[in-house]
């Protein structure tokens, strides 16, 4: 069994944009600038933006945090996306999600542009994702494409079967890997709350990436010998091992599951950190206008 070091890939993918955008700056370019809007003070929120702020520091961006109280109305959440929009210094900018029930989240992804939304939510993006046109992939999806193509794990062939169907992990993970290139190929079971016996699928599965947020809930005896597992999951629990008084805990049983896996990714560790190393990518994308020229 080999462990996939996220943290590793991504400190990797960080030194690479870091060096560009050296590169860039010496060619007398435009620092790249990213834009995060966080509303209220939710702790993850607050940690997931402070990661995204802190790894613009480290390749050279520059970075904005813009907050608002989480009684921000959607009309003023709104005129600071139009703000963003028109404002020529930022070249991409994220809302942290989830925003509170009175703002309507998808009205709020339909209001940036296109060629500013790094985080690939707008349907602009994820159509032109689907019709394999240039656009800005959304995070954690690219983040684990690029896990997968830098451990050389071949996908071409492979039965997949992607746990989850949400429209920021599950579905875009579905149509890459089901996509006609490299890093795509694979013959793909999406499967969700609904899935009839999917330890049916499970067990078929070369690849499988889990991402349902119920912890732990892969195990041993739903998957076969030399299977090459994702885990997404992300879920806070209580514990009185760390300080902060929780721990996160994957998808997946680590402890009984990994002996039977050719590769797997640990919780923490794992895919969280490519998430941010993909938003810096596409930060650095969007200066470029590689995307949208
Ligand atoms: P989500 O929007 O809640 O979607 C969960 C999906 O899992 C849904 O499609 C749901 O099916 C399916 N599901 C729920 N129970 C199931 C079951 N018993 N069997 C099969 N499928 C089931 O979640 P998400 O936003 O995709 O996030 C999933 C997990 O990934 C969370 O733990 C989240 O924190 C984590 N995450 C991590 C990162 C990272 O950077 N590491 C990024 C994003 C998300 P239905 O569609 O039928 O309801």
């Amino acid at each position: 069994m080999q462990l996939i070091n996220g943290k590793q890939i991504s400190q990797e993918i960080q030194q690479e944009i870091a060096l560009e955008v050296k590169r860039m700056m010496e060619l007398g370019l435009k620092q790249p600038h990213l834009a995060a809007v966080l509303v209220g003070n939710d702790g993850g929120s607050e940690t997931y933006v402070a990661s995204k702020i802190k790894a613009c520091e480290r390749v050279g961006f520059k970075s904005s945090l813009i907050r608002h109280p989480k009684t921000v109305s959607e009309k003023e959440l709104l005129q600071t996306v139009y703000d963003l929009n028109h404002n020529n210094d930022i070249d991409g900018f994220i809302v942290q999600l989830p925003l509170p029930d009175h703002i309507n989240e998808q009205k709020i992804i339909e209001a940036l542009l296109p060629n500013k939304d790094i985080d690939g939510f707008h349907p602009i993006n994820i159509g032109r994702m689907i019709l394999n046109l240039p656009c800005f992939i959304s995070a954690t999806p690219f983040g684990i494409i690029q896990l997968l193509e830098r451990y050389n794990i071949e996908t071409t062939g492979k039965n997949c079967v992607v746990i989850g169907r949400s429209h920021i992990v599950g579905l875009p993970m579905s149509i890459l890997l089901s996509k006609n290139n490299s890093s795509g190929n694979c013959t793909v079971t999406l499967c969700h709350s609904k899935t009839k016996n999917l330890k049916f699928h499970t067990s078929h599965a070369d690849i499988i990436i889990c991402a349902l947020g119920i912890p732990e809930f892969l195990t041993a005896d739903m998957v076969k010998e030399g299977v090459v597992i994702i885990d997404v999951g992300t879920t806070r629990v209580k514990s009185n091992e760390t300080t902060s008084g929780y721990k996160l805990k994957g998808d997946v049983k680590f402890d009984e599951v990994a002996s039977k896996c050719s590769y797997i990714t640990p919780v923490p560790g794992g895919v969280g950190p490519m998430t941010i190393a993909a938003l810096i990518h596409n930060t650095l994308l969007a200066a470029k206008k590689e995307i949208y020229p």
